[in-house]
């Protein structure tokens, strides 16, 4: 890193032109910058691969007051850049280092803009240290990011908070290797994404690390610091399996992780081999109204375990839902966030078949509901392929029912097309090509396309690209109505939807 740093300077001293236009460039006003994201233009950051990020938290014991946090990210520079842009919206930075070196920074909009001595070239790596808070309490106009709970906080960062807690190039499309470091007071338990790597305990407080063992996008990290009891079980062919639960309530929640072992296996069979190191529940002392597939460790609200009106399978549908985003998702990542889709609609689909097995809810019922209320849902949100910008200040996002069950309908159209066995190849295709990468809805359609030994571009593309719903294939009675105000089709708020709408 430091070669890469020399090697620069040496290159602009011989280069007047070059110190120039440097000069002009670092002299002008500091602006946000985005990646491009349709849904999202604010989101990551041109010039740079996020490697890894090293997170280190302390928090007081009051998840009222800010954390002290030290972020340590290491980058790949892939372009000539003056500055380094990180998103990083809620919080005090107290400094900041590029590779050792003190440097200068300032913010615009959402980002932090940091200007080193010299970044490296194109092809070379940084190592950026931010000394910052991370602040629990959400200002006024911007929620998400942590989730306070009864007896301390979790992490909910879908889809753009991330950059409340943590800087960071906040889209999808750079997943990273994470490590985090919390100290907490010896009365609190964390538990993070990935597998432990030890526990310090110093005179009333302990510094917990977790690793993760495969790439993960920012906003998909997970956090929980409480009163918990850590569940440990064995799930198939050994993978480690950990709960976390209020200790307060460990007895009337405990019952429902022990179905995790059987829904792995479950879904194994359909996407095949469980992406990541661990997984588990967490199930949180907090009323958040949904649920939320952080990587390896799902967030649930306590109340979904505990409300005598949700019948079992619907509760054991919601962690299926949650389990099968560890595929499609998390291990499969959208390439952007116009291809929601493919993580929810996918989701949302082994939900439905779960619920078919254990809840006599059919597939087929269901779809043709989701049928009679598409064209509505898509000239509300949008085709789920293209899906409608978020509302500013409306909670609802981009989660909305054409990116659910009408992304479901989709995938019901394709596997009435080309056959069960084919669909059901694709799906285990996808999941092995895709594992620990991004994609996006062209690689979808290809790979489709190549099981089905077709081009199927003129059949989905209007499927997932219409603003009115095509004729459902062996269903040509099935009509959608774009005025219909179909009920939901769950009994209550979809368990999974970052936003608590409530709808
Ligand atoms: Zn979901």
């Amino acid at each position: 890193m430091g070669g890469q740093a020399r090697r620069r300077r040496a290159v602009t001293v011989l280069t007047a032109s070059a110190v120039s236009v440097c000069l002009v460039a670092a002299s002008a006003p500091a602006v946000p910058l985005g990646i491009g994201d349709r849904l999202f233009p604010y989101l990551g950051n041109p010039g740079y691969d996020v490697l890894s990020y090293d997170i280190a938290l302390t928090y007081s014991g009051r998840n009222d007051r800010p954390l002290e946090a030290v972020t340590t990210i290491d980058a790949r520079i892939t372009a000539d850049l003056d500055r380094i842009n990180l998103d990083f919206a809620h919080g005090t930075v107290r400094s900041v280092e590029v590779d050792g070196d003190p440097a200068g920074f300032t913010r615009a909009g959402e980002d932090l803009v940091i200007t080193p001595e010299d970044v490296p070239d194109e092809g070379g790596r940084t190592r950026i240290t931010v000394r910052h808070t991370s602040d629990p309490v959400a200002a006024e106009d911007r929620e998400g990011g942590w989730v306070r709970t009864a007896d301390g906080l979790a992490m909910a960062n879908q889809a753009d908070a991330a950059h409340l807690v943590f800087p960071c190039n906040d889209h999808p499309s750079d997943k990273a290797m994470f490590t985090f470091r919390i100290t907490a007071p010896d009365s609190r338990t964390v538990v993070a994404g990935g597998m432990p790597a030890g526990v310090d305990r110093t005179r009333g407080t302990a510094t917990w690390t977790y690793r993760t063992g495969h790439p993960m996008a920012t906003e998909l990290a997970q956090v929980s610091i409480g009163r918990s009891t850590v569940l440990r079980r064995t799930g198939p062919h050994g993978l480690p399996l950990r709960d976390v639960v209020p200790t307060a309530h460990r007895a009337d929640l405990e019952q429902w992780p022990a179905k995790t072992p059987a829904q792995v296996s479950w879904m194994e069979e359909r996407a095949g081999r469980y992406p990541f190191e661990t997984y588990g529940l967490l199930l949180a002392d907090a009323s958040t109204g949904f649920a939320l597939e952080t990587q390896t460790l799902s967030l649930f609200e306590r109340d979904l375990f505990t409300d005598p009106a949700l019948p079992a399978w619907y509760v054991e549908s919601i962690m299926v839902h949650e389990l099968a985003h560890q595929w499609f998702g998390n291990s499969v990542s959208p390439r952007t966030w116009s291809d929601l889709w493919l993580g929810e609609g996918h989701a949302t689909w082994y939900e439905a078949l779960y619920a078919e097995e254990r809840g006599g809810r059919t597939l087929d019922d269901r779809m043709k509901a989701a049928y009679e209320a598409s064209d509505g849902w898509r000239a509300d949100g949008g085709p789920p392929a293209a899906p409608r910008p978020p509302e500013p200040g409306r909670r609802i996002g981009i989660f909305r029912p054409n990116v659910y069950d009408g992304a479901a309908l989709v995938l019901y159209a394709l596997r009435e097309t080309i056959g069960r066995r084919a669909f059901e190849r694709l799906e285990r295709d996808w999941t092995t090509r895709h594992r620990n990468g991004t994609a996006g809805t062209s690689d979808f359609v290809r790979l489709a396309s190549r099981v089905a030994g077709r081009d199927l571009t003129g059949f989905l593309h209007p499927w997932l690209y219409g603003t009115t719903t095509p004729p459902m294939p062996g269903h040509p009675e099935w009509t959608s109505d774009d005025r219909s105000t179909t009920p939901a089709l769950r009994p209550v708020t979809p368990g999974h939807r970052p936003d608590g709408s409530g709808e």
